[in-house]
């Protein structure tokens, strides 16, 4: 069986670096099995759910480097979900419940007060016709229930019914449904829960295996029992701990600055978010990995922790500064061009290990191209005029900057940063950047020159 997965978020806002982890690791399960990735909006809230976040979605996996073999929309797929609920209830199994939000909560705060646990007691679904009736006479719409698999032969006398899997990321899990209420697959307006979406969805497009965050471990129970009535075997289930900041934060709260689109804008590289994203709260290092046949080849959903997944911001940046440190002229030619700078592997040679993020670069492209606010502090002006008739003869070269401060410390005595700090300030207006002796060739005689005052 071809192993296929899905990353079903609903488009109700923008994903962060919290909800691309379940897509990456769904990505990267299908890489490694030569299987197929589902990108499935549950788009069934039609309140909530907007196009503009579908799009937004598509194009922040696209630029994470996840290109999903299908894409499905819950929303186009009614007529399965009614096919799939009418099922159910020919088989008595989704009753009909006419209470209202109130009356629940009112059943439940009465339930936790005598100690109980507030587990819907099935009032639904021991009315009769003519309850029903009477109801619907008032004009109440019903919600739909699932009936739990959890009694033997009378649903009001229910017993311990565990359902067991062995989790991915978890190893044996039990989950017993008569601790759990039959869940509502329909609204009183008709519309269906998630729940029972993803399982229709899972069967008919033949998901072998589901993957996502550990929020969802006790839906699971339920489920299996979803899809066992629903005559289809369950999917292997892996569910991951989630993504928080390292104060414990949850990522809710950060989203806006954690956005994949604020990442994108903040210059970062998209594996430098994917490597923290899927490393982060593993038993792996958390470190840079510069392709995704790499990070395809490092991935291992049993490295998993079954502790939290913290990781601090900043830990984006300097893992974005050491894949920029290695990123090949060849790889960032383009993007040099974009940021207006005449790309050479020369100039990307020499300032590439300053960089933090690519754009950085502009900033040493306009220190060689100018124009330069240099710098001269008061004790420097002699020393700077007497630079200018140091410097060595014809095109700057590799040699040029040693010959040049060679030649000034002998004149005067000066070494160490009281010898280089004030060239550096006054040729690039910059106390920090790139080794003077690589950039002085870029910058060439003629600005050099132009700079010393
Ligand atoms: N839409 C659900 C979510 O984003 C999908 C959960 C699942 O993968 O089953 O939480």
């Amino acid at each position: 069986m071809t192993v296929t997965v899905r990353f079903a978020p609903s488009p109700t806002g923008h994903i962060h670096i919290g909800n691309i982890r379940p897509a990456l690791y769904n990505w990267l399960f299908a890489r490694k099995a030569g299987g197929t990735f589902i990108l499935r909006f549950d788009d069934t809230d039609v309140q909530r759910s907007k196009q503009e976040y579908a799009d937004s979605i598509e194009r922040d996996l696209r630029w994470i480097g996840i290109a999903p073999d299908r894409i499905e929309r819950q929303s186009e797929r009614l007529g399965q979900y009614d096919a799939a609920a009418d099922l159910l209830k020919k088989k008595g199994l989704l009753y009909p419940c006419y209470e209202t939000p109130d009356e629940l909560e009112r059943r439940r705060s009465r339930q936790r007060a005598l100690g109980r646990p507030p587990v819907y007691d099935r009032a639904g679904y021991r009315q009769s016709a003519e309850e029903r009736a009477a109801f619907e006479a008032e004009g109440r719409k019903p919600h739909w229930r699932f009936l739990l698999p959890n009694f033997e032969s009378d649903p009001l006398e229910t017993r311990r019914t565990d359902v067991a899997w062995d989790d991915l990321c978890r190893g044996d899990q039990t989950i017993d449904l008569a601790s759990m209420s039959d869940p509502v697959l329909i609204r009183e307006d008709g519309t269906y829960l998630y729940t029972f979406t993803s399982i229709v969805d899972d069967v008919d497009m033949g998901v072998t295996h589901v993957i996502r965050g550990e929020d969802h471990v006790s839906n699971t129970g339920v489920q299996i029992a979803i899809f066992q009535a629903l005559e289809a075997s369950p999917p292997v289930f892996g569910h991951h701990n989630l993504l928080t900041t390292r104060d414990g934060e949850g990522l809710s709260k950060r989203k806006g600055a954690l956005s994949i689109g604020s990442l994108r804008e903040d210059g970062l590289e998209p594996m430098a978010v994917a490597s923290l994203a899927v490393l982060t709260g593993t038993s792996q290092a958390v470190e840079p990995v510069a392709t995704m046949d790499d990070l395809v080849d490092k991935f291992d959903l049993s490295s998993v922790s079954r502790s939290s997944a913290k990781f601090d911001p900043e830990e984006l940046k300097s893992l974005n500064a050491r894949l920029v440190h290695d990123l090949p002229f060849e790889e960032v030619k383009d993007r040099l061009e974009s940021l207006g700078i005449e790309p050479s592997s020369q100039f990307w040679d020499t300032v590439r290990g300053n960089c933090e993020t690519v754009g950085d670069a502009s900033r040493y492209w306009q220190a060689i191209k100018g124009p330069v606010e240099g710098k001269v502090e008061e004790e420097d002006r002699d020393f700077i005029a007497k630079a200018r008739s140091f410097l060595p003869e014809g095109e700057m070269t590799e040699e040029s900057w040693g010959q040049w401060t060679g030649a000034l410390k002998a004149e005067t005595g000066r070494k160490g940063r009281g010898l280089f700090m004030p060239l550096r300030r006054v040729l690039t207006g910059m106390d920090h950047g790139p080794d003077m002796k690589a950039l002085l060739p870029l910058i060439g005689r003629q600005n050099t020159l132009a700079r010393l005052p």
